[in-house]
């Protein structure tokens, strides 16, 4: 009997697995290309752009982004 459950057992941690290779895919193919790394400083104002902005692919400091953003709203 317990090598039922044991096999059961197994079996859900694959798909655990599975669901969480899925979802860090899904992520990843949100996400520019690994390396892609934005300018140093804002094609806007020239002000440094923090790294993690960089390392998303962003061109614009966080102020020009969400001044950009409010001009293409509507
Ligand atoms: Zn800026």
């Amino acid at each position: 009997m317990s090598g039922t459950s044991e096999r059961l057992l197994e079996r859900n941690e694959e798909t655990a697995y599975q669901m969480k290779e899925n979802e860090i895919n899904s992520i990843r193919s949100q996400l520019p290309k690994p390396g892609t790394l934005g300018p140093e400083d804002c094609q806007e104002c020239g002000n440094d752009i923090p790294m993690g902005r960089r390392q998303h692919g962003f061109d614009l400091c966080v102020g020009c982004a969400t001044v950009r953003e409010v001009k293409h709203g509507r």
